[in-house]
């Protein structure tokens, strides 16, 4: 899906990719396509799940070093992430390529995050080919900083919560990268997370021959997704809550003194979620830990997700780059797509864009068929259209200050959400305390 193309970009600046420059991103793409090939069989074929991704981590690296990248790592207290730096000349922008790797349990790499990696690296290393032809041409323009930032733990785990924490992407003008898909869509904005764990304590009998003397903490379990079942009624309809009981006792005839829920609450708006929803789905355990005697202890185990904002001069640029590519668009989605990612944390912070790339249409992720096509002709389709889509992309705001303004203006700062917190209460006095400033 890689056809010549003649559609110019209708874009904010007026600027469009110089057929020179998209000639010799195709050229380069021939040149490195078996070696990202190369890299996303690799990573596919040793699935390794969140934080534990040292295999591609190692692979990365290493070719990043091989092409003259500086790479730092340990990000965040993360062993699995790093960040590249490529600097050309005085000035111009600081463009950064994300990459992914991590894999599902179960299932390997069913999110296709091979895919996005081979496509990131694929992306910044045809850049910065570009850029150094420009160079050895004498052409000007080309001043700027080529980054590849590589976060591991996207699967749950929230790593660009703790590389955001770090200070990671402070200095970048743009972030991009793609995800594989069940269509070709240019940019969609998510819900925020928040993932709460309630732990009920209540006081074990038997069951049959002292149960007066029992303290029900299944019960309070059960009360508590009885009362979020009947809460759903009155939220907005863009707003999840989705809940398992993990431990709800061990036999019938031990009145069970421990119970334990793992629940996750989105929506689009982080004001809302914080302010409204959680709240009120705390208040359906407390409700329950009331009515049944027993103790609640509220935990949040992983890093809050922010609501993904894409920024609407990327999403334009990967519009018609989409359209060089000869890969047509789904229309973005009028409302939040119901999931959500760590890179919405980012996204409050600069601008971002984060485009799905087809593998097959109306593919469901995270599955078994999935992980098949992300090692196969179509994924290997998505790695190579994916780093010429990210590479047209960030050629263009390298070679049009006028354009890059455009990003800027059209970035609307949000919440620096932060990585740990004790409470839901902390998590909303920060985000209070930001709103006010004016963040
Ligand atoms: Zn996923
Ligand atoms: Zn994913």
């Amino acid at each position: 899906m890689t056809s010549t193309h003649d559609e110019t970009s209708t874009c904010h600046s007026g600027t469009s990719l110089a057929p020179g420059d998209e000639a010799s991103l195709r050229a380069g793409l021939t040149a490195i396509g078996d070696d990202l090939l190369g890299i996303s069989h690799s990573i596919h074929a040793h699935p390794e799940i969140r934080f534990q991704e040292h295999h591609a981590f190692e692979l990365l690296t290493r070719t990043l070093r091989e092409e003259g990248f500086a790479v730092q790592t340990d990000i965040g207290g993360l062993d699995t992430s790093f960040r590249a730096e490529a600097v050309y000349g005085d000035g111009g922008p600081t463009l950064a390529f994300v990459c992914e790797y991590d894999a599902l349990e179960g299932i390997g790499h069913g999110c296709g995050h091979n895919i996005i990696a081979a496509a990131g690296l694929g992306g910044a290393l045809l850049v910065k080919r570009l850029i150094e032809q420009l160079l050895e041409r004498g052409e000007h323009g080309a001043a700027g900083r080529i980054v590849v930032i590589g976060t591991p733990g996207e699967e749950g785990g929230g790593g660009k919560a703790y590389m955001v924490e770090a200070g990671c992407f402070d200095d970048l003008d743009a972030a991009i990268m793609i995800h594989p898909a069940g269509e070709n869509l240019s940019g969609m904005s998510t819900l925020g997370r928040v993932a709460l764990t309630f732990e009920f304590t209540g006081t074990p009998a038997h069951a049959a021959v002292n149960p007066e003397r029992g303290v029900n903490a299944l019960d309070a379990a059960v009360l508590t997704l009885n009362a979020v079942g009947l809460l759903r009624q009155q939220l907005p309809s863009d707003v999840r809550v989705h809940a398992v009981i993990e431990d709800g006792g061990d036999v019938p005839n031990i009145i069970p003194s421990r119970s334990f829920i793992r629940a996750f609450v989105r929506a689009p708006r982080t004001d809302v979620l914080l302010n409204d929803v959680v709240p009120r789905v705390i208040n359906c355990a407390r409700g329950a830990a009331l009515a049944t005697g027993t103790e609640v202890d509220l935990q949040l185990p992983t890093p809050p997700y922010a609501a993904l904002r894409p920024n609407p001069v990327l999403q334009d640029l990967v519009e018609s780059a989409f359209a060089r590519l000869g890969r047509t668009t789904v229309p973005p989605l009028q409302e939040a797509f119901p999931g959500s990612t760590d890179m919405g944390n980012v996204s409050q912070i600069v601008p971002v864009i984060h485009p799905n790339v087809e593998l097959q249409t109306g593919l469901n992720m995270h599955s078994q068929q999935a992980t098949d096509l992300a090692g196969g002709p179509r994924g290997d389709e998505a790695v190579l259209d994916g780093a010429l889509l990210l590479a047209m992309t960030a050629t263009q705001l390298l070679r049009s200050p006028a354009l890059l303004d455009d990003v800027r203006s059209a970035f609307v700062p949000g919440v620096r959400t932060p990585a740990t917190v004790d409470s839901v209460e902390d998590l909303r006095r920060i985000f209070a305390q930001q709103e006010s400033a004016g963040n």
